[in-house]
């Protein structure tokens, strides 16, 4: 793979919010993928794109100033075979992308084009991403005001809360995709985002908890999302933990609640289910379509097309609509997920999950909204038929391993279960285990499935908004690294 930057030759003044519309015109484009043709590639892209952002961040009660960015640029792509080139540019001339056109028809010399562009046809999508209130309806210091509510009801739910921080983020990107199959995508993604940190005090523990809350879509988000309820909870969580005992540590049954848990499954089996992982034969999932891989209880998805969600959109960064991808039904291992380089190199088709940062980047198969789907346990049954266990409230970071899937995981919220109640609130737990064993040893799953509040970012080399999610479930058996002696 040969990636080719050009660098444009004056300073770009930055773009004005909101996103400038159409960029260039098909016609445009046309003569920028014949370029791209011309020493014999089979198949030419054009990826237009124009992104702003603002963030702002409280701390110590005060909101620093506001940080605006601004990025607009293209990139060319031409396959020859399984291979591409990629070129690109933040200049949008003609003339440039034209360069970076060359740049990528340099890569190789077949002689002569092959392929004709086909007429570029604007494709439709059914999907509706609405913004009913568009960021710009409030000014800076209306988004200042909503933290400063924020750091007030944190620091009001309790004296033993002694420092606050939080930040507001927006971020509205619009994309164009050409190629010279005659696909002509476009797509707009406008994300909103608060960031909760809390840190409670109590003679000479800390405490921290953190939480956020936003989604893909406009400042309606706050008619939806109570934020300073938002912050007591965050606070909540950070006093109940003051008072937490040393987790205890062996085998024992774990309880996950729903919700942001799916991130486990996220990094334990969701990036081994991305097809460069399977094409490279590194990835546990490698070889194994149609085969038994979970318990029958299990069915896992990946939908970029769920309303509202971060890691929804119409089309990928490929140009291809966005779908549901099934990828374990009732244990069977259904699918994996493609983009358009590792599906052509496949002889498959892509289901829509090629994603990258920014043009700067090629794309690659990525996860979108990711979740285990609902099951048939109400989730106050799971919970009484625990006799002794852990349940995990809160997930916090953790790694695993795409050719072995095994993971680790720290719990930042997890109290006991007692004989089928929540009890005493435990520090310091971590779960240690394997994805496919976890994925085949669950043996109850409720009907309460529930998608992360909408923060969650996953890295891949290139960071990409993601949704994960899950209902209540429950492991017979996971081995919890406490710090009970
Ligand atoms: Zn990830």
């Amino acid at each position: 793979m040969l990636v080719i930057r050009l660098n444009a030759c004056y300073n770009r003044p930055p773009t004005k919010h909101p996103s400038v519309r159409m960029m260039i015109g098909p016609h445009t484009a046309q003569r920028v993928l014949e370029a791209a043709l011309a020493n014999g590639a089979d198949l030419a892209e054009l990826y237009l794109e124009d992104r702003a952002s603002l963030n702002l961040s409280l701390e110590d009660s005060r909101v620093e100033g506001a940080v605006r960015g601004a990025d607009r640029g293209a990139g060319v792509r031409a396959f020859y075979g399984n291979t591409a080139a990629y070129a690109y540019t933040d200049d949008l001339e003609l003339e440039s992308l034209l360069r970076a056109a060359r740049a990528a028809a340099a890569a190789a010399n077949r002689g002569h084009r092959q392929q004709p562009v086909l007429d570029l046809t604007r494709s439709p999508s059914t999907l509706d991403f609405p913004v009913e209130k568009p960021f710009e309806v409030w000014p800076e210091r209306e988004k200042s005001a909503l933290l400063h509510r924020i750091d007030a009801a944190a620091r009001g739910y309790d004296p033993r809360i002694v420092q606050v921080s939080a930040t507001y983020s927006e971020y509205s990107h619009r994309v164009w995709v050409f190629n010279s199959e005659g696909r002509w995508a476009e797509d707009e993604r406008n994300i909103v985002e608060v960031s909760i940190n809390v840190t409670a005090r109590a003679n000479s523990i800390l405490q921290q908890a953190r939480a956020g809350f936003g989604g893909q879509m406009g400042l309606e988000l706050f008619e939806r999302r109570d934020a300073q309820a938002e912050a007591r909870e965050v606070a909540e969580s950070a006093v109940k933990m003051l008072n937490a005992r040393p987790a205890p540590a062996g085998e024992m049954t774990v309880v996950m609640r729903n919700g942001w848990g799916g991130v486990l499954f996220h990094e334990a089996c969701g990036h081994a289910l991305e097809a460069d992982f399977i094409n490279r034969g590194t990835s546990i999932f490698a070889g194994r379509l149609g085969q038994v891989v979970a318990s029958p209880l299990i069915t896992l998805l990946d939908d970029a097309t769920v309303p509202a969600r971060r890691g929804s959109y119409r089309f990928d960064d490929d140009g291809t609509p966005a779908q549901q991808t099934v990828l374990v039904e009732r244990g069977r291992l259904t699918e994996y997920m493609w983009d358009l380089a590792e599906a052509r190199r496949a002889g498959r088709r892509s289901t829509g999950n090629g994603r990258r940062e920014s043009y700067r980047y090629l794309p690659i198969p990525r996860m979108t909204n990711t979740f285990i789907a609902a099951g048939e346990s109400d989730p106050q049954e799971i919970m009484r038929s625990v006799d002794k266990g852990l349940y995990v409230a809160r997930l916090g970071g953790g790694q695993a391993n795409v050719a072995k899937g095994d993971f680790v995981f720290s719990v930042t919220e997890g109290y006991l279960l007692e004989e089928g109640v929540i009890t005493a609130p435990v520090r310091g737990a971590t779960l240690i285990g394997n994805g496919l064993k976890v994925l085949a040893e669950i043996d109850m799953v409720g009907s309460d499935l529930e998608l992360d509040r909408g923060q969650g970012r996953c890295g891949k080399g290139q960071w990409v908004p993601v949704s994960v999610g899950q209902p209540t479930l429950r492991v017979p058996r996971l081995t919890v690294g406490g710090t009970a002696t």
